[in-house]
């Protein structure tokens, strides 16, 4: 079974999952049967010869159904979105087929054969385009240009920026989180606990930092294989300042800036401590800048040009961040600031070990809606690529 519909398309509030079957026709009808008797679903609603619905506990569940020889068309139909779909099916007529019900047939109504999501696509003379690009916007001129991105997949990512552990508000102890970087494959992983007056739950005292430091320092000699970044999550101050005086903040490998509590501000005074915090020569990241939470809060209304130029010119990184409460940048925020020449990075804002993978995986689903490539991603770049970007803006300060 196939997960489709928002899912796959990594939207960032999920209505309800949808998966997709492939069986021959005839075992259709049992099968939907079989799925309306899980345990989990305490109801159910056929919504077509094809397609069942379930509700269970935690939300409504879909499944539908195809013949083999039509999964590509039902993949594409089902995993939509309804405007690429619609865009398709157009393409589709005007080529004498028709895309309709999950299925694509000929003028006669004939099947016409389309096993895989490639095979579609060929029949409309398209290349494949990845399900993150599919929201009806210009995908599909540019897929007809063939000039459709590269995006960035999770091999790329050579390393988290972005994680919390015990000495903030994190659940897991920096060893858990370091050891579970490297069980992941990653080259080097971040610590970046909140600062001193951040707004969290838990906090990295000022007198904590050279403690934590010590305790990094400790874990680089017992764990080889990966590369520690002694880093932090500084707030962003109701005055655009910093958490941090410059003298504890030069003793990080890595900063990353955030704007955690507006204050009672609105849009510009917010852009403007953006921005400054952007202009300071030790901050290296801007940490999920919106502030938004998906699907209760659209976030901060700022001048996302006005920091993607300061961005640029300071050569300060802006964030994906992979955590489900942000995804934050969005994807079409964060395809502006590519195409503004800002650096990215895609971070997982990890509180518990276990969801290191996870998180970082929402981060690049979101990145690959914004058209990233890896050629973005400061975090696609080995360690010595990080140190570089730090180090040069600290030069220039
Ligand atoms: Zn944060
Ligand atoms: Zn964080």
């Amino acid at each position: 079974m196939l997960s489709v519909g928002d899912l796959r398309r990594f939207e960032p509030s999920v209505s309800s999952v949808e998966l997709l079957g492939i069986a021959p026709a005839s075992e259709h009808a049992a099968i939907l049967t079989a799925f309306t008797r899980l345990p989990l679903a305490f109801a159910s609603r056929h919504i077509s010869k094809r397609s069942v619905m379930i509700r269970t506990e935690r939300g409504t569940l879909t499944l539908h159904l195809t013949p083999p020889e039509q999964a590509g068309a039902a993949m594409v139909w089902h995993t939509g979105s309804s405007r690429h779909v619609a865009a398709l099916r157009d393409r589709a007529h005007a080529r004498g087929l028709h895309l309709f019900d999950a299925r694509l047939a000929d003028r006669q109504e004939r099947d016409v054969p389309c096993a895989s999501e490639d095979d579609l696509y060929d029949r409309l003379e398209l290349p494949f385009i990845p399900p993150e690009l599919r929201l009806g916007g210009d995908e599909i001129d540019t897929a007809e240009d063939h000039a459709l991105p590269e995006l960035v997949l999770e091999r790329h990512i050579r390393g988290d920026l972005h994680t919390h552990t015990i000495w903030s508000d994190g659940r897991d102890s920096a060893e858990t989180m370091v050891l579970a970087a490297k069980q992941l494959g990653y080259e080097f992983v971040a610590i970046t606990d909140h600062s001193q007056r951040a707004w969290s739950s838990r906090k990295l005292a000022l007198e904590d930092v050279p403690r934590q430091r010590e305790e990094i320092e400790t874990l680089r000699g017992r764990i080889s294989g990966i590369e520690i970044l002694h880093g932090v999550e500084v707030d962003i101050m109701r005055d655009g300042t910093l958490d941090f005086e410059d003298d504890v903040l030069a003793g990080f490998d890595i900063v990353l800036a955030s704007l955690h509590d507006p204050c009672e501000q609105m849009g510009p005074q917010l852009t403007r401590r953006y921005l400054k915090a952007i202009r300071h020569p030790l901050v290296n990241v801007i940490t999920h800048p919106a502030n938004r939470s998906p699907a209760r809060s659209e976030g901060f209304d700022i001048d996302f040009q006005a920091l993607f130029a300061a961005a640029a010119e300071t050569g300060t990184a802006m964030e994906i961040d992979g955590a489900p409460g942000h995804l934050d940048m969005d994807g079409a925020v964060a395809r502006r600031a590519a195409a503004a020449g800002v650096t990215i990075t895609i971070d997982s804002d990890c509180h518990r070990a276990e969801w290191l993978a996870r998180q970082m995986r929402f981060g690049v689903g979101t990145a690959r809606r914004g058209w990233i490539e890896p050629r973005h991603v400061l975090n696609a770049g080995g360690v010595d690529e990080v140190r570089a970007f730090v180090a040069r803006k600290r030069s220039r300060g």
